[in-house]
């Protein structure tokens, strides 16, 4: 069924505890934990419990835990002091734009400065 948990999925067991993460907040629709190769000082992968592939996947099913997973990404980015100087959240989709891990996940960066465009 769409949404369910995933046996292959990384994320899904991050979720359900069962693969160890650096949490960083936990809400009753998301998931939040330290990335394992950070690419700046302030480096949070933002999931939402159910599982979808990409973000528009996610919106399509679930607007109110799409809305959850970026407001809880602007809780931690304020709780991470780099809401000041200012931080990018980032949804790879697709394989040729660096996705890696097909359960969505936002990327919140930030704590140094951040070149714009991306590569
Ligand atoms: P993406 O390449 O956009 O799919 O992002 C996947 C991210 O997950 C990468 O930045 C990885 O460093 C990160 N990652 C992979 N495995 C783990 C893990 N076990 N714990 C935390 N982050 C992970
Ligand atoms: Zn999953």
């Amino acid at each position: 069924m769409a949404g369910e948990p995933q046996a292959d999925c990384l994320f899904c067991k991050i979720v359900a505890g069962k693969v160890p993460a650096t949490l960083v907040k936990e809400t009753e629709t998301t998931v939040a934990f330290r990335d394992i190769n950070p690419q700046a000082p302030t480096h949070v992968l933002v999931i939402p419990r159910v599982h979808y592939a990409d973000a528009a996947a996610l919106a399509a099913a679930e607007p109110v835990i799409t809305a959850d997973l970026l407001r809880v990404a602007g809780e931690i980015a304020a709780e991470e002091k780099i809401d000041d100087h200012g931080y990018r959240i980032v949804f790879n989709t697709g394989v040729g734009a660096g996705q890696t891990v097909f359960h969505t996940h936002a990327h919140l960066l930030g704590g140094r400065g951040l070149q714009w465009p991306p590569g």
